[in-house]
């Protein structure tokens, strides 16, 4: 309950007794005489031993619950209200982008009663905080979810998959996701083999800071993903995120291509093993990719948008025992991803488990923990074990991209069989075919 944050125990129930909440003004009787002033939240993990009060001066004073006497409330405290200013209204004439809003930092509010942030925004709330917007596109916000990104999973990349099929029929020119960065890439990939052949820009947002503090990152990368969805000549799923620490730019990352790097910086999200798709600044587009697909192709668009979520993605670790395979098959998984070591390996002792489960009808399929290079069963006794096994090399992809495209493989092709036969294809550039000069493959 909002009203008693971070209070427990012999505290809270003299403030509750009180009927008193954060922001009250309180009159507390102590040994010393009486304290008065506005009552503040706790952290969740404080001691149910103490209240602590706002005085006047400014400064807080932590009363102990042994030495108090008695608690009335002078005068209830105003509860804090978030009013969004107006949504701006657009010019006309301007392409039409669609924002679709499923929660995450960027359509967050922090809580300053309980430091806690938590996705509170719509769309439409995000666009009025940034008007600049309107000069840039005719902006339609939408609020699809309200969650932070680990909770987000097949079930939503369907619904929001299918929502940007019919975003497509309405003739949008663009559609930008504002979504948690947590899982930002898996949502990336699951877009990229959804909506494979889209015939417009599809660019996934997000925010490290939220938008209501100085340091936020979301206006920035809001304004650039709105622009490239508005204008860019070129279609596909794609992050867009901070280029670097300051404001210079946002890279374009493939969605099947890309991770978040680092817990806090704004310039967490890195292309894994291919070059950035492109670089935005306020000047425009730059270095864009000759690879990627024109705009408005509409003939290659075959949306597929269901997920089967029965596939488990499993570390291998020294001394992992053979039972987590089995128990990720008694657990329903239809086919394992494996984050190997190296060249894509395992210890010995684990490859009894996995024949047993490929024999049992799963299929198996083979990444690494190394972050640069290829899978290669070729080279080692492990390797060429795991390959008899029927394991299958997934080359230079990574373990979060091949997890979500098994889900979808099993999802849109005939029966395992089917599944298995396309995780070696490379559909949506999740396999790397090109060497690009200069990197470390
Ligand atoms: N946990 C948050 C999320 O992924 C973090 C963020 O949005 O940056 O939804």
């Amino acid at each position: 309950m909002l009203e008693l944050a971070g209070y427990r125990g012999r505290a809270r129930e003299l403030l509750s007794r009180a009927k008193a909440s954060i922001g009250d003004v309180l009159e507390v009787k102590t040994d010393w005489g009486i304290v008065s002033g506005t009552l503040v939240p706790r952290y969740e993990h404080a001691d149910g031993n103490h209240i602590v009060l706002k005085l006047k001066s400014g400064y807080n004073v932590g009363l102990s619950t042994s030495k108090l006497h008695g608690v009335t409330v002078m005068r209830k405290g105003e509860k804090p209200a978030f009013s969004p200013p107006k949504v701006p209204k657009s010019r006309t004439g301007l392409s039409r982008v669609l924002i679709v809003g499923t929660g995450g930092t960027i359509a967050s509010r922090v809580d300053y009663r309980t430091g806690a942030v938590s996705p509170a925004m719509t769309a439409g709330e995000l666009h009025a905080l940034i008007p600049e917007l309107s000069d840039i596109a005719e902006v339609v916000p939408e609020i699809l979810f309200s969650i932070l990104s680990e909770n987000i999973g097949p079930a939503h990349w369907s619904k929001l998959s299918a929502r940007i099929v019919t975003a497509v029929k309405e003739g949008y020119s663009g559609v930008v996701v504002t979504h948690g960065t947590d899982t930002l890439g898996y949502t990336a990939a699951a877009l990229s083999f959804a909506l494979r052949g889209i015939p417009i820009p599809v660019l996934l947002v997000g925010a490290q800071r939220s938008p209501d503090r100085p340091s936020s990152d979301a206006t920035q990368n809001l304004i650039g993903a709105v622009s490239i969805a508005a204008n860019a000549p070129f279609s596909g799923v794609y992050v867009a995120m901070h280029l670097s620490e300051s404001d210079d730019g946002i890279a374009l990352h493939r969605g099947t291509r890309v991770r978040k790097n680092h817990t806090s910086r704004r310039d967490a999200f890195l292309s894994v093993g291919v070059p950035l798709a492109a670089v935005w600044r306020r000047t425009g587009l730059e270095d864009v990719s000759p690879d990627l697909p024109p705009r408005g192709v509409k003939e290659a668009f075959k949306p597929a948008v269901s997920f089967d979520g029965h596939v488990a993605l499993l570390k291998f670790y020294p001394s992992m025992p053979g039972s987590l395979i089995s128990a990720a098959s008694k657990n329903g998984a239809r086919a394992l991803i494996i984050e190997g070591t190296g060249l894509g390996h395992v210890s010995s002792q684990d490859i009894a488990a996995i024949r047993a489960y490929i024999r049992k009808g799963g299929f198996v399929c083979m990444t690494s923990q190394c972050i640069n290079g290829r899978v290669d069963l070729k080279v080692y006794d492990t390797g060429r074990d795991l390959a008899l096994a029927g394991v299958l090399p997934l080359e230079d992809m990574l373990a979060e991209t091949a997890l979500v495209k098994a889900m979808w493989a099993l999802a849109n092709t005939k029966g395992r069989v089917g599944a298995k036969s396309i995780m070696l294809e490379n559909l949506a550039g999740e396999i790397s075919t090109r060497r690009f000069p200069g990197r470390n493959q």
